[in-house]
């Protein structure tokens, strides 16, 4: 007879108030055979408030190679495992990598079973444009590879999303400040869902002072948004002298300056300038 194997579910589990956690997870955690643990001594709180009784056994950064095999060798031979880690969803910042590769690669089937992540809160609640975002877990620590990390965002067109720690909180942002200027849009996550919680949108350096000005606002975990860069006004000239040469023969120079500058979001006075230029060149 043909051998069952085992999947493995990848559980989310809350970052910091415990009642975020789905009933489906709930019901995975309780029916399945092992749940594999960043710090099984951190999850037994969890397992403790919902009276969950599944062994725990330890996966973490230090012996991810070696627990791999062995729960492979375990789902193979028809174990359910679930995978959570401290916080949050498995995997994002989080050890699993090598175990949902090995796991991949021996044909098991795998089950996300979705919930909380601390940068998806933010970005959710952040208000600045989330369409297109990156994620790059913590920015390095040393501060001149830390100015370069965010020298990547000068002109980019996404919104970024970065995690970051106590010790180094204060010294980050003003890194990114120094790189990214004082009118940068950035939103601040601290404590998200829990007691102290702080949600803060405001410019880069309205965050830093305010950060700066409270060590209670320099405790606890983090998450930042910032957001992306400005339209590009030299880039999208050309843009702003094809919608002129439309409109520039239907209505006024001041109204046509005051549609496209509404249009393509770049300050009137400009674009005035732009359509006189233009009117000029014409006449
Ligand atoms: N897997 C987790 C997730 O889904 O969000 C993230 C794990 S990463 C190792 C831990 C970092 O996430 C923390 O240092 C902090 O930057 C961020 N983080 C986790 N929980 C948070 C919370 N409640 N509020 C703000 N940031 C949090």
């Amino acid at each position: 007879m043909e051998q069952v194997i085992g999947k493995l579910y990848v559980v989310a589990t809350p970052i910091g108030n415990l009642a975020d956690i789905s009933q489906r997870a709930l019901d995975v955690l309780r029916q399945v055979d092992l749940i594999a643990a960043e710090d099984t001594r951190h999850s037994a709180r969890l397992m403790e408030a919902y009276s969950i009784n599944t062994p725990l056994k330890a996966y973490h950064d230090h012996n991810e190679d070696y627990q791999s095999g062995v729960l492979v060798e375990k789902l193979l031979a028809g174990q359910n495992i679930a995978l959570i880690s401290d916080a949050g969803t498995p995997l994002i910042n989080d050890p699993g990598y090598r175990l949902l590769s090995a796991v991949h690669d021996a044909g098991i089937t795998v089950v996300p079973v979705p919930g909380a992540n601390a940068a998806i809160a933010l970005l959710s609640v952040s208000g600045l444009a989330v369409n297109s975002f990156t994620f790059e877990g913590f920015p390095p620590v040393k501060s001149q590879q830390r100015q370069g990390y965010y020298a990547k965002w000068l002109k980019s067109p996404h919104t970024h999303v970065f995690y970051e720690s106590s010790h180094r909180i204060v010294a980050s942002l003003r890194d990114a400040l120094s790189v990214l200027g004082q009118e940068r849009q950035v939103a601040m996550g601290r404590e998200i869902t829990k007691t102290f919680e702080t949600i803060k949108r405001c410019s880069l350096a309205e965050l830093c002072e305010f950060v700066e000005a409270d060590n209670n606002q320099q405790k606890g975990e983090f998450v930042i948004v910032v957001s992306r860069a400005e339209v590009d006004e030299s880039g999208s000239e050309n843009e702003v002298r094809e919608m002129l040469e439309k409109v520039l023969p239907i209505i006024s120079l001041k109204q046509a300056s005051q549609v496209v500058a509404e249009l393509t979001g770049q300050k009137k006075n400009k674009i005035y300038q732009i359509a006189l230029e233009m009117q000029e060149g014409d006449g």
